[in-house]
């Protein structure tokens, strides 16, 4: 995706441990307009697919989730990272997070994941994949189907998309980043 790529080599700034900052335009302050591109990119890609869900993890999945859902005039659920006092009904699993470097619990309600829904997960990063596992892990227990997972930048050097491929799952990501060795970002033409 032409305009996301020329914005991460505008915008965006790596750091050590192959850490890419996006802040300026995904993590912190947004972009609506790019998250629209984005957005209308995820459609496309996924055109064709019998979905009825978007899901995706909080906090930065909301934002190109809830886009996406918009345009598909589709319902979004996000997994939560604390489990909220009034949720009776909850699938529950563990995500490793390599940027925090912790465990923490990632619950959804499966009030809102049944086992007729066709999702659509969407989030912003896959690096080694943890997050996208333990949604993988939420999904099977839910018994819902699972038709892709849309990231918004891939590092391929991570190999996270390896791990969802091994469980059969389709993987788009519209920036796949090569290397960020020596603080250049490369991005895969
Ligand atoms: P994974 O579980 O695939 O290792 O990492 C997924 C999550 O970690 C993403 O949803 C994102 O929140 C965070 N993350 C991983 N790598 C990066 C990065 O280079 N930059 C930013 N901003 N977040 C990252």
């Amino acid at each position: 995706m032409e305009l996301l790529h020329k914005r991460i080599l505008q915008d965006g700034k790596c750091f050590e441990g192959g850490i890419l900052k996006v802040d300026s335009f995904i993590n912190h302050q947004m972009d609506p307009t790019l998250m629209k591109s984005i957005a209308v990119e995820f459609v496309r890609r996924f055109a064709g697919t019998n979905v009825n869900k978007i899901m995706t993890i909080e906090a930065s999945g909301i934002a190109p989730a809830i886009m996406t859902g918009y345009l598909l005039n589709l319902p979004v659920v996000f997994a939560k990272k604390k489990k909220p006092s009034t949720m009776d009904n909850m699938l529950h699993t563990q995500i490793h997070s390599f940027t925090k470097d912790r465990t923490y619990d990632v619950v959804i309600s499966n009030d809102f994941l049944l086992p007729t829904d066709n999702v659509l997960f969407v989030d912003d990063f896959l690096a080694y994949g943890n997050a996208a596992l333990g949604v993988i892990d939420l999904i099977k227990q839910s018994g819902a189907n699972l038709v892709g997972m849309g990231f918004i930048i891939e590092k391929a050097f991570q190999e996270g998309r390896k791990m969802i491929e091994e469980h059969g799952v389709r993987v788009e990501s519209l920036a796949i980043i090569e290397d960020l060795s020596n603080c250049t970002i490369s991005i895969q033409k």
